[in-house]
């Protein structure tokens, strides 16, 4: 007899033939009543669910996070502590291209994480760029719509990309960022990634501090040409699955140093730019990065469907000691992402188990798709509301956070308003050497071909306000490559 286990159905019944449809004679004509051939095509039909608005194409794995330094003076968070472990998820993505997409594509990389802490899960969902593109939510369906495919032609455009760039200058930080080498990272573990929005710590005294989050690549930066990478597409469209697969495979297991960049409330009033600004750094000068510890990524997951594409990252998922900011696209995100995984998954999504926290979870929640809780979360069927007197789960005060000063009137504020959109970029553009500079300027080029003169002309004037040479760079590199003129009639307007 074969030791192989018996094929059944979904019910759980065995299944007496897997290979030939019940029918009336041997030519043909299927019976309805062969239900599990019907099962097996109507699962078919189901594999797919809707893939991220963005961030569709992904890779991830598994890994641990270990405190090696101290900041407990900032944070009472048990995962930030010293000596702390902690089991964690990375996903990593491109954001505009679908799950089909080639993974050397120029494009931002999604940097996503989640801590699966002893008080609840920790995601921090960042990117490998310091920045974003816009700083006020209401940007944010536009701004991707621009790098999605246009209704008419199905086909990306590098119209409507510039002409979103060159009407937003709060997006110049992130497009030169984008088209400098750190816009086509050979694979996920030769980058940094950044938490990007401001977030709050939070110690055991309940003072407040801002933070920033920054995993710093311990296998070096490393980047392709444009040209390269089009190599590689032509050899493979899955570049860095094979690579993050294959390294952690060969127990290659890659290394991010965890950093956090830490100001008081009182330095934050004090900052000529807005600390809660997306699209601004707060310069190393100032505010130092200091070292917190490390990040492993050992094992690769055993399904990707159920592991990487159902992995569910918010930023509304804290924990005590961990806390979000006043920046407007962080409090977008809040709803967005958590929304989004509503849609995607299920109303239970934080219950597939990649998702689930490893510490006890106990809610109110109820019905729905997909409860498998097997009951209610709160250890007695007659505590199913609240308050009750049934011993259900109560809440804990002591997880409150300090409060938060807000001063000001209710009302929409112009976010260009005493806002520098440059300053910074040209502190980044000097960083550069001239061989970097050389290629930002090429890509740029390359990624403004046939984009009407008015438009090319707008964005070279938020060129020159960074730099002269950046102008005259991007300039030069458009004739070169498209032989473009300038047009001086837009120029003249
Ligand atoms: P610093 O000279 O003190 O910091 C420079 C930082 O810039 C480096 O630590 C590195 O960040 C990053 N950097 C260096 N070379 C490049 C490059 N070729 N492409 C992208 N980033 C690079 O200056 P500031 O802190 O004042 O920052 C200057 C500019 O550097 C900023 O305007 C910003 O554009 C960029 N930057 C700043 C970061 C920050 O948090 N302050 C983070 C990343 C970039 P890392 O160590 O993270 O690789």
């Amino acid at each position: 007899m074969s030791d192989r286990p018996t094929l059944t159905t979904t019910a759980g019944a065995p299944v007496p033939d897997n290979q030939n449809s019940m029918t009336a004679g041997e030519r043909g004509g299927v019976m309805l009543q062969d239900y599990q051939l019907i099962e097996k095509l109507a699962h078919q039909n189901r594999e797919r669910i809707p893939e991220r608005a963005v961030h569709a194409k992904g890779w991830g794995a598994f890994g641990t996070l270990t405190i090696t330094g101290d900041i407990s003076r900032y944070t009472k968070a048990s995962a930030l502590q010293p000596g702390a472990v902690t089991p964690m998820l990375a996903r990593f993505s491109t954001v505009a291209g679908e799950m089909g997409a080639a993974d050397h594509e120029r494009d931002v990389r999604g940097f996503a994480l989640k801590f699966y802490t002893s008080e609840g899960n920790w995601d921090l969902v960042g990117n490998n760029t310091p920045v974003f593109f816009v700083r006020d939510a209401y940007k944010f369906p536009d701004f991707i719509h621009t790098q999605k495919r246009h209704p008419r032609t199905n086909l990306r455009s590098a119209t409507a990309m510039w002409d979103f760039w060159s009407l937003s200058p709060e997006s110049l930080h992130q497009v030169t960022i984008l088209m400098s080498d750190r816009g086509l990272p050979v694979d996920p573990t030769f980058m940094n990634g950044y938490g990007s929005h401001t977030y709050s710590l939070i110690n055991a005294a309940g003072e407040r501090f801002w933070v920033k989050f920054h995993f710093k690549t311990q296998q070096g930066h490393r980047h392709h040409t444009n040209d390269e990478a089009e190599q590689i597409i032509g050899r493979t469209r899955e570049g860095y699955q094979e690579a993050l697969f294959g390294k952690i495979e060969k127990g290659e297991y890659p290394r991010w140093k965890l950093q956090v960049q830490i100001m008081t409330e009182e330095q934050a009033e004090k900052t000529s730019y807005n600390p809660f600004d997306i699209t601004k750094v707060w310069p190393h000068g100032e505010f130092p990065p200091i070292d917190v510890g490390v990040m492993e990524l050992n094992r690769n997951p055993d399904n990707y469907f159920a592991e990487i594409e159902q992995a569910a990252f918010s930023p509304s998922n804290i924990v005590p000691g961990i806390s979000y900011s006043p920046d407007k696209m962080l409090q977008a995100r809040i709803f967005s992402y958590a929304d989004a995984h509503r849609y995607r998954l299920g109303t239970h999504y934080e219950n597939i188990p990649v998702n689930q926290p490893k510490c006890p979870v106990h809610h109110y929640h109820r019905d729905g798709q997909m409860n498998t809780y097997g009951g209610l979360r709160t250890g007695n069927p007659d505590a199913y509301y609240e308050p009750n007197s049934f011993g259900g789960p109560f809440e804990d005060k002591s997880a409150s956070e300090p409060p938060l000063k807000i001063e000001g009137d209710m009302s929409r504020y112009d976010h260009r308003v005493g806002n520098d959109d440059y300053v910074q970029v040209t502190a980044l553009f000097n960083l550069f050497d001239e061989g970097q500079k050389g290629r930002l300027f090429r890509n740029i080029a390359a990624a403004m071909g046939g984009v009407p003169g008015h438009i090319v002309e707008r964005q070279l004037a938020h060129f020159h306000k960074v730099h002269p040479d950046y102008a005259a760079g991007v300039r030069k590199a458009l004739k070169d490559a498209h032989g473009y003129e300038a047009d001086t009639l837009s120029a003249a307007e």
